[in-house]
């Protein structure tokens, strides 16, 4: 456990890299995830009491400018039950901070983790509504293109909670008349459909492969394709090498491959 004083120091280091416009109507509360570009808190609006999480994201540098732009153009489009919701946000010369929705269940990845795998009753209920989710994305034309169990997040603790969809710095939106098929190499590499790395012009399906890799994780509580050579992980990939042996009963499984989160990926060009 984290000292409370450790973590008070760590609350008003993040407080003090707030822009006072942010701070003077939400408290932040504590530091609950970091990427390479981003830092998630959770912040209490301080009239209303109600919690929130905010993302902040540094947009100094090319790719941070990049990921916040993708990430915006969808939220701002986007209402659905199992969709993280945005609220409002705050803009300064070279950060940009989201105010989004609370989920206070955790990452799906967590609950892997701690269970070893789902029984298909309940990876049935969790892909039913990841699935809901992805249908609304691709009636609108987007394209998330980063869908893994960090990504998607447990709105309460509770066993009954619904799964909502976040982190949309790699998603693709395309406008009306856009031509459907994308270009950019992205994503994160355990869940990165063939069509993406011989870099084809590639479609929304790229969403179902990822989606297939995380049913085979709940099921398995195993990846479908691991190694730590990025080459070898490929070629297992594109090959679609991989063996399943049944739904794994029980919470003594080792989850293999799994203990580690591989970040994302962006190559452009
Ligand atoms: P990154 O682009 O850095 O991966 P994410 O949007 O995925 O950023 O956020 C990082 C982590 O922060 C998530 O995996 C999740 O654990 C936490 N997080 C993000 N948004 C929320 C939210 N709205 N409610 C609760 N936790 C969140
Ligand atoms: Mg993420």
């Amino acid at each position: 456990m984290e000292q409370p004083e450790l973590r008070k120091n760590k609350v008003a280091k993040y407080r003090a890299k707030f822009d006072p416009r942010v701070t003077a109507k939400y408290d932040i509360k504590a530091l609950i995830g970091r990427g390479s570009f981003s830092r998630v808190v959770r912040v209490e609006h301080r009239a209303t009491k109600q919690p929130y999480a905010i993302k902040m994201i540094e947009t100094k540098y090319r790719e941070g400018r990049e990921v916040c732009e993708s990430e915006l153009s969808v939220l701002r489009r986007v209402r659905h039950t199992n969709i993280i919701q945005l609220i409002e946000v705050f803009e300064t010369q070279d950060r940009v901070y989201m105010v989004m929705e609370l989920a206070t269940g955790g990452e799906l990845f967590d609950r892997i983790i701690a269970k070893g795998s789902f029984t298909e009753r309940d990876a049935t209920r969790v892909l039913q509504m990841v699935l809901d989710g992805v249908k609304y994305l691709h009636t609108l034309g987007i394209t998330h293109r980063d869908l893994k169990p960090e990504n998607l997040l447990y709105y309460h603790p509770g066993t009954d909670s619904k799964i909502m969809i976040t982190d949309f710095g790699l998603a693709s939106a395309r406008k009306k008349g856009d031509d459907c098929l994308m270009k950019t190499t992205c994503g994160t590499p355990e869940y990165i459909a063939p069509e993406i790395l011989v870099r084809k012009p590639y479609t929304n399906s790229v969403d179902m492969w990822a989606l297939g890799v995380i049913s085979y994780i709940l099921l398995s509580g195993t990846m479908p394709f691991e190694d730590d050579n990025r080459t070898r992980l490929y070629r297992q990939i594109l090959k679609g090498k991989y063996s399943y042996s049944g739904e794994v009963s029980g919470t003594a499984v080792k989850v293999r491959g799994l203990e580690t989160r591989s970040p994302p990926c962006f190559w452009s060009g």
